[in-house]
């Protein structure tokens, strides 16, 4: 019986490096479990069950099956918090900012959602991209077709990957094939919540797209599916652009300010992802933090969009829980790897060095903790599921020649932060299961 059960986990060997809280400073070694010759023992449905030293693992578990990586890391998988599904074939779309990128590029290609082969043909291609970016938990966007979610949810659950995701809403300031009017809205993702939400690993979230794309009785229907859901998580867009922020307030004339619009409607709460969050007065900061929404950081779109400087510094002083993600098709890039060195540079651009624990810490344990999900990603400890990524710090000539001055792993997290990509991802693991090589 000992034998049977032991040949029923498995070992992973390797470098462990996770988090177990959020690091003070870049010398704060008490925020992570690093173990240098260390090994994860999970069972067969992908629960972790011991993360030790390798030889103490080994010598109580003698007969569970070995991958061996060798000095690569192994650590949490990545987690996005902000995508857009439909917006894939739009990444590198030149020369607009926020409302006339929209305009378009993004509103014609989300049009073609509204057919289920499109939207199965784009699914697997869009988690494709994810996983061999080490992502393996998403946030994401559909179109405003159920079709669009519905697809890429029973695309997320036959990889059984963890997947939050909504059928956008919107019903007005964008072409008509891209609107559902308010009660239709309603009904139709009343029932992808029965199907879905806690379907697997899928979760719904009320997704609004933002005010402008939103009469008041869009906004209703929000807030009723979010009030009637408790358990679903609401995302939406937050003060990106200033021509969008001077548009919202021209179409709510009777808000003081963009959150009170969202706060009008009751969104805001500790399920509440907000995305972008770059142009915020101070009463909306306040208002975020009292609501313990989370202000979602998007580097490499608010780069190339154009759009602003997310101010992290600021953000963190006044205790606003902040999470960080890719933001696919305005974002440039689907590694959570380039996505942190931009980070980087914006805050570099505002005088603030962000030290590379905070960005891992971040992609990992942190985005996990905005999601209130760390008891099941984004840190390596029994009980959590075994989604898990190895990293290889040297998978680039540049990479292996700097790694050869590299003394701390502070250190080569900053370097494969700023000099890594896809390449460096030489394996992903959802629920216990390889599934890079698929
Ligand atoms: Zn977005």
């Amino acid at each position: 019986m000992e034998n049977f059960l032991d040949l029923n986990m498995n070992i992973l060997k390797g470098r462990i490096f996770s988090f177990l809280k959020r690091p003070e400073d870049i010398s704060d070694l008490e925020s992570f479990l690093y173990i240098e010759d260390g090994g994860i023992l999970f069972d067969e449905i992908g629960i972790i069950k011991e993360v030790d030293e390798y030889s103490a693992l080994r010598s109580r578990h003698p007969n569970s099956p070995i991958s061996d990586f060798g000095s690569n890391l192994i650590c949490p998988g990545f987690i996005d918090v902000h995508n857009h599904f439909p917006q894939t074939q739009v990444i590198a779309s030149y020369g607009a900012q926020l409302l006339d990128w929209l305009n378009k590029y993004t509103f014609p290609n989300e049009s073609l959602f509204i057919d289920e082969n499109h939207c199965k043909k784009e699914a697997k291609v869009f988690l494709d991209l994810l996983i061999s970016n080490g992502i393996t938990s998403s946030v994401s966007f559909g179109s405003v077709h159920p079709i669009s979610v519905e697809t890429l949810f029973a695309e997320a659950k036959k990889r059984n990957m963890n997947l939050i995701a909504g059928n956008v809403l919107m019903d007005r300031n964008a072409p008509k094939d891209v609107l559902i009017p308010p009660k239709e809205s309603y009904e139709k993702s009343k029932k992808i919540i029965e199907k879905w939400h806690g379907n697997g690993r899928c979760k719904y979230a009320v997704t609004p797209r933002f005010a402008i794309t939103s009469t008041p009785e869009l906004m209703e229907v929000s807030q009723s599916l979010f009030d009637e859901n408790k358990s679903c998580y609401l995302q939406t867009h937050l003060s990106e652009n200033l021509d969008e922020i001077k548009t919202t307030l021209r179409l709510y004339p009777d808000n003081k300010n963009y959150l009170s619009i969202y706060d009008k409607y009751k969104l805001l709460s500790d399920k509440t992802l907000l995305a972008h969050s770059i142009h915020l007065e101070t009463d909306e900061i306040e208002k975020i933090k009292d609501t313990n929404s989370v202000a979602v950081h998007c580097p490499t779109s608010n780069l190339f969009l154009g759009s602003g400087l997310f101010k992290f510094e600021e953000l963190s002083r006044n205790n606003i829980k902040t999470a960080i993600s890719t933001d696919v098709g305005g974002g440039t890039s689907f590694s959570m790897l380039r996505t942190l060195d931009e980070a980087y540079k914006v805050q570099q651009l505002q005088g603030f060095s962000l030290n590379p624990l905070e960005s891992f810490y971040w992609a990992t344990l942190g985005n996990a903790r905005a999601l209130g999900l760390d008891n099941e990603i984004g840190i390596l400890k029994p009980g959590c599921v075994a989604d898990l990524i190895i990293l290889n710090s040297s998978s680039t000539k540049i990479m292996s020649h700097r790694m050869e001055k590299c003394k701390t792993i502070q250190e080569e997290l900053f370097i494969l932060q700023t000099l890594g990509d896809e390449r460096a991802i030489e394996g992903v693991f959802i629920a216990g299961e390889n599934v890079k090589a698929a």
